[in-house]
């Protein structure tokens, strides 16, 4: 058989779908500077690629522009091409990032972080996913039996980060069936969203190599357990030195750093519609999952939505290099631009405001009522994707830190997924969603 290579000019949708146009390899050079056309409604594809309202309809076109800086080419040398794709950033015909750009939506909140506040944000994605194809009995839970079934697979899957010029930390064999969690260093916030987006496809296309087939969908099915998407975040100043620690600070957290999380707390109702934007998320976010279901921040919680994380005191690292701070109410539903984007515009809002540090919860918060909640300043998420919705709806901060029509546009597309899936039974929805991500 004769092949021509190919590259593939990726974005990373409003949808947490990878999307894009391929084009032939000699014409990279001439497409690194004149970029591929691409239309502006394709915003509103949702994962079950129905297009739902536009007001773009059927007119005008953008220009898909690959950001060589994010070249992957992964060579299996199992005789069928290589992946290779090129992340990208969508613009007008003048030149002008797009409003509905993810990666764009993302450079723009870390910017507007840097000239407010003067910090820049590191990060790092923790993703778990499910093999659907594998199937193995109960009690395989971190066992090496359950990774070493997988050991084809997890070290073809490492080999591919590599490659990509990913920096792969831990894998393993998380708790829930068939449940494999895979980790990568901490890197400036667009390169670790960046990374985020290649560890997803890198993990899909090496199950697919390997005969296997991997879901990232926020749960399986109502009694399953959860695939997060746990973000790690930690703050430097303009000289790069960390300021997310102070040893005097409550639960360990500097000034800046308790604003942020106090700000990132306050809005997480609205956020969660970015950050955990499926209509099945909402089951996931629910308490004794280990994932988040109250605006609460806790030390070594893994019950909050967010968790100071622990430090190793005997490390030849400082405390200070590594303290962070773990975002849980995230899934891989979501684009990491865009849900990294909310976090920091929340965080930022509550670096302006000056918020106190909220107060560390060390209680199982689903035992409270309602008043008990909000006499410790606490709220139960919204327990359903219309609900976290209409709270970023309302949500004015939101709609004035997103570009143009944005917030409206996202609204409709969950909107429109919401409506497509209201009549199907248990089944079909959970099933729709395992194979949509
Ligand atoms: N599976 C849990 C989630 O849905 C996380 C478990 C863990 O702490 O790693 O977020
Ligand atoms: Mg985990």
């Amino acid at each position: 058989m004769i092949h021509e290579p190919l590259v593939f000019a990726a974005i990373s949708d409003v949808a947490g779908k990878v999307r894009g146009k391929a084009f032939p390899l000699i014409d990279l050079e001439q497409r690194l500077r004149s970029g591929i056309g691409w239309t502006p409604t394709n915003v509103q594809i949702t994962c079950f690629d129905v297009i739902t309202q536009s007001p773009y309809g059927s007119f005008g076109d953008l220009i898909m522009m690959p950001d060589p800086d994010t070249e992957v080419r992964v060579d299996y040398d199992d005789g069928r091409p290589a992946e290779h794709f090129i992340l990208s950033g969508l613009q007008n015909l003048d030149g002008s990032p797009w409003e509905c750009c993810t990666r764009h939506i993302l450079k723009a909140a870390l910017v507007e972080l840097e000239r407010v506040a003067g910090i820049t944000v590191i990060a790092a994605f923790e993703h778990e996913f499910q093999l659907t194809t594998a199937m193995r009995p109960a009690g395989d839970a971190y066992s090496y039996i359950g990774f070493s079934d997988q050991s084809i697979f997890l070290s073809t899957l490492t080999a591919a980060l590599r490659e990509a010029g990913l920096d792969p930390e831990c894998v393993m064999r998380e708790y829930g069936a068939d449940q494999y969690e895979v980790t990568v260093r901490p890197e400036p916030a667009l390169a670790a969203a960046d990374t985020a987006v290649v560890l997803r496809e890198l993990t899909r296309t090496t199950a697919t190599r390997c005969a296997q087939a991997a879901t990232f969908t926020p749960i399986r099915e109502p009694s399953g357990v959860g695939n997060g998407v746990h973000i790690h975040l930690s703050f430097r100043d303009a000289d790069g030195r960390p300021v997310t620690y102070d040893a005097d600070g409550i639960g360990g957290m500097s000034a800046i750093t308790a604003s942020f999380v106090a700000g990132v707390l306050r809005d997480l109702d609205a956020l969660v519609a970015l950050t955990a934007p499926s209509v099945i998320s909402y089951t996931r976010l629910t308490p004794h999952r280990w994932s988040a279901a109250f605006n609460n921040v806790g030390v070594q919680d893994r019950e909050a939505a967010i968790r100071i994380c622990p430090v190793n005191e005997a490390s030849e690292h400082s405390i200070a290099d590594q303290f962070n701070i773990e975002f849980r109410a995230a899934d891989a539903a979501a684009s990491p631009h865009l849900a990294l984007a909310a976090i920091v515009h929340a965080g930022l809002e509550g670096i302006k405001d000056r918020l106190p540090t909220p107060p560390l919860v060390d209680e199982d918060l689903s035992l409270l009522g309602t008043q008990a909640l909000a006499s410790r300043g606490l709220q139960r998420l919204p327990t359903s994707l219309a609900d976290a919705i209409e709270c970023f709806r309302r949500n004015e901060r939101f709609a004035n830190a997103l570009p143009g029509d944005f917030a409206e546009i996202y609204r409709l597309h969950k909107t429109g997924e919401i409506d497509y899936v209201k009549d199907m039974n248990s089944e079909r929805l959970y099933a729709a969603y395992g194979s949509a991500y």
